[in-house]
C-alpha cells in the first residue's frame, strides 16, 4: 500500500522543510510506502531552492513539480493528482494548519471502512469573524439551492481518497477548476471528520476577501446555469411591471384627469431597466467567458520543471 501526498506551494519558503519533517514523524513506522509531491505554483521566494534541497536529500520519497508561473492553487492539486502514483491520494497544504497526523487517521478509515472511498476533513471551530462566516454560510446556501450538487457547508479540500476517485478527478480537465465542486460532482461516499486548522506556520494566507469573493462566483457560475434564468425572470418581471403602471396612467388620466408628470419617473425607470439590462449581459458575459476559455482547450497548468525520486 502506498499513500501519495499532494502539497500545493505558493510562497511557502519557510514551511516546505518542517512540513516535510512533520511527515516524516507522523508516518514513521506506519507500515506502508508513501511520497510527497511537491507542487511548486510559480512561488516568488526561495520555494522552489528549498524543495530542490529536499529532493536532492530524499530523506523521504519527493516529487517536484514547478510551474512556470503561479497558475493557482486548483491547478497546483490537478497536477499533483496527474503525477500521484498511490493507493491513497491526499491534498494537503503546506503550511501546517492541516496536521499530517490526521492523514494517518484518514488512511486508517479508508483501510477499515471498505465502504467509504473519501475522507474529508472540515473545520469544526472557525477563528474568523462574523462577517466572513456569515458570507460563507450564505455561500453555501445559495449554491445549494442553484446547483444540482450538494455541498457540504465547511469542508475543506483536505481530504483523503482512493485511486479510482483521483482517477475520475483527473478525467475532469476543465479550466476553471472548482475543487469543492469537484468532489461533489464525481461523488462516490465520503466520510466528513471534523478537524481544528492550526495557525498557519509561517508566512501569511493568499486568500483575501475578494479572492474568496470570486472564488464563490466561480463555484455559482461553474454549477449551476440558475443565473441565466434569473435575467427571464427579471424580464418577465419588469414587463408584468411596466404593463400594470402603463395601465395605472391611463387610469389616472381617465378618471383624475392627471395629466402625466413624466420626469422623475422617466429617469427612474431608465436607470432601472438600464441597470437590469447590464445585469443581465454581465451574467451571460460570465457564461461565454468560460466557454470562451474552455474553447481555447489550453492546459491547465505548464510544468517548467519535474523531478522525480529513484523508484
Ligand atoms: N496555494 C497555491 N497557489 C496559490 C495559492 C495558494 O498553491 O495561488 C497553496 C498554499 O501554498 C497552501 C495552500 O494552497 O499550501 C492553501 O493556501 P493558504 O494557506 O493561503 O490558504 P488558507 O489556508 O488560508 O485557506
Ligand atoms: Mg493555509
Amino acid at each position: 500500500m502506498k499513500l501519495s501526498l499532494v502539497v500545493p506551494c505558493y510562497n511557502e519558503a519557510e514551511n516546505v522543510a518542517a512540513f516535510q519533517d512533520a511527515v516524516i514523524g507522523a508516518f514513521e513506522g506506519c507500515g506502508y510506502e508513501y511520497e510527497i509531491i511537491f507542487v511548486n505554483d510559480g512561488s516568488r521566494d526561495a520555494t522552489l531552492h528549498n524543495l530542490k534541497k529536499l529532493h536532492a536529500a530524499q530523506k523521504c520519497p519527493v516529487k517536484v513539480i514547478s510551474f512556470s508561473r503561479n497558475f493557482g492553487k486548483e491547478a497546483g492539486l490537478f497536477a499533483g493528482l496527474q503525477h500521484a502514483s498511490g493507493d491513497y491520494i491526499s491534498l494537503i497544504d503546506a503550511d501546517l494548519q492541516q496536521r499530517p497526523e490526521i492523514v494517518r487517521d484518514m488512511v486508517d478509515i479508508l483501510d477499515h471502512e471498505p465502504d467509504y472511498d473519501v475522507v474529508a476533513a472540515y473545520q469544526d471551530r472557525r477563528g474568523e469573524g462574523k462577517v466572513l462566516s456569515f458570507f460563507k454560510k450564505s455561500f453555501y446556501k445559495i449554491i445549494n439551492m442553484l446547483s444540482s450538487v450538494t455541498l457540504q457547508p465547511d469542508a475543506s479540500d483536505f481530504r483523503t481518497f482512493r485511486r479510482s476517485v483521483r482517477d475520475s478527478i483527473v478525467e475532469l480537465n476543465e479550466y476553471h477548476r472548482f475543487s469543492k465542486g469537484i468532489f461533489a460532482w464525481v461523488g462516490y461516499n465520503t466520510k466528513f471528520i471534523p478537524y481544528t486548522a492550526c495557525e498557519r506556520a509561517a508566512g501569511t494566507t493568499k486568500w483575501s476577501f475578494w479572492k474568496l469573493v470570486n472564488y464563490a462566483i466561480e463555484g455559482i457560475i461553474g454549477y449551476s446555469t440558475a443565473p441565466l434564468r434569473l435575467a427571464t425572470f427579471l424580464g418577465i418581471l419588469t414587463g408584468i411591471a411596466s404593463v400594470l403602471y402603463l395601465l395605472w396612467v391611463i387610469i389616472e388620466k381617465l378618471v383624475w384627469g392627471i395629466a402625466v408628470p413624466g420626469y422623475a419617473t422617466t429617469i427612474v425607470l431608465t436607470l432601472l431597466l438600464g441597470a437590469v439590462q447590464l445585469f443581465c449581459i454581465g451574467i451571460i458575459g460570465e457564461y461565454v467567458g468560460r466557454t470562451f476559455e474552455q474553447s481555447k482547450d489550453r492546459p491547465i497548468y505548464i510544468a517548467k520543471e519535474i523531478l522525480d525520486y529513484e523508484k
